[in-house]
């Protein structure tokens, strides 16, 4: 069976969920193969195994961190020659796809970005994506070369497979001439608030220009924190400077695609609908019974935002 290189995304060895993902899709192609790029190896190793890496190559130097992209690209790049791969699969953040892009660049391949599912042919992996603000649903395929696909989080379950005692290999990587061209100088964390990351959360509550202020955000927390949900806003709230902009959901924005979006206060612009519409269930509370936003809705509520989210965040606190 043809192996398929998985890139890990990993804070210090702590493998990120939507590396999981990945290696449930690559199970569909191949044997998954690991790719553990900096510190923390021994920590991931395990995780990795337990949900079907088959291998794990490992190059443990301080580019990775110090440096952009570049230094990625010529490690899956030295993965893909030792590997010779059916496909690389990496996690579709910005990062991720400027990874891809470059090594689909390097491999004289091809790439396909934001797969929301991964289908096997004789000719190789089919790539679902939700394309035109979710409008259409397209199958495509690489053509030459090896594929990169990156993958968006929350696409595919995590299901354990355990490999038992997984090869734990040494990736002999030769950094290229642009991959230190430039350096991270400094490093800011972003103030913690202690909810999961918006791209990676199972539910995502969100608010929009019905919200009406900053202040008012915390009914969207407060219903966000009874979820273990993160927050999500539209362009309206963010440019009235009630939400970060990092919270951000639509075209400039991110793109979620989470179990369940929770929408108060949206009206469901094209432009919010594209970073929101393959969330599975949707769930739509607004006062107006015509708001397009209610064609997408699972679930719709005619209705006060500010009568209706304290209530339903009391009864999901009581459960
Ligand atoms: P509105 O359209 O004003 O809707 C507010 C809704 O709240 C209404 O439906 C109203 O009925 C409801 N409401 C009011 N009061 C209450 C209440 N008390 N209880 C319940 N409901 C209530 N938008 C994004 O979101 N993300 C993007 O990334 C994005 N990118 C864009 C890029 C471009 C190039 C352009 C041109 C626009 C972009 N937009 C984006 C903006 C988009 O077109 C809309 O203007 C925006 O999404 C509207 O935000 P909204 O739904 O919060 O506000």
């Amino acid at each position: 069976m043809r192996q398929v290189l998985v890139l890990v995304d990993h804070v210090d060895g702590s493998v990120r969920k939507p590396t999981l993902e990945l290696l449930t899709l690559a199970r569909r192609i191949g044997e998954p193969v690991a790719v553990h790029l900096g510190p923390g190896a021994d920590t991931a190793a395990p995780v990795l195994a337990q949900h079907g890496a088959s291998r794990i190559l490992v190059c443990d130097a301080p580019d990775f961190d110090d440096y952009l992209v570049v230094p990625r690209v010529d490690a899956l790049e030295a993965a893909a020659a030792a590997v010779q791969p059916a496909a690389v699969l990496v996690s579709s953040s910005s990062e991720g796809k400027e990874t891809a892009a470059r090594l689909a660049l390097r491999l004289g391949s091809g790439v396909i970005t934001d797969a929301v599912d991964i289908e096997t042919s004789d000719q190789g992996p089919v790539v679902v994506q939700s394309v035109f603000a979710a409008a259409f649903t397209t199958k495509s395929r690489v053509t030459r070369g090896v594929p990169v696909i990156t993958v968006k989080p929350n696409s595919a379950p995590v299901e354990t497979a355990p490999t038992g005692d997984v090869a734990v290999e040494t990736l002999a990587v030769t950094f290229s001439a642009l991959a230190h061209a430039t350096r991270v100088v400094s490093r800011a964390a972003r103030e913690s608030t202690g909810r999961p990351e918006l791209t990676e959360s199972a539910v995502v509550v969100s608010g929009g220009r019905g919200v009406g202020s900053a202040e008012n955000f915390a009914l969207i927390e407060a219903l966000a924190d009874s979820l273990d949900a993160a927050v999500g806003a539209s362009r309206a709230a963010v440019d009235a400077g009630w939400y970060p902009h990092t919270n951000q959901v639509g075209q400039t924005g991110k793109s979620v695609s989470p179990q369940l979006y929770i929408a108060n206060g949206i009206s469901g612009a094209i432009q919010h609908r594209a970073g929101m519409q393959t969330s599975k269930t949707i769930v739509v509370v607004n006062t107006d019974s015509e708001a397009p936003i209610f064609e997408l809705a699972d679930y719709g509520l005619v209705g006060d935002l500010f009568a209706v989210l304290p209530q339903l965040t009391e009864e999901i606190k009581s459960r």
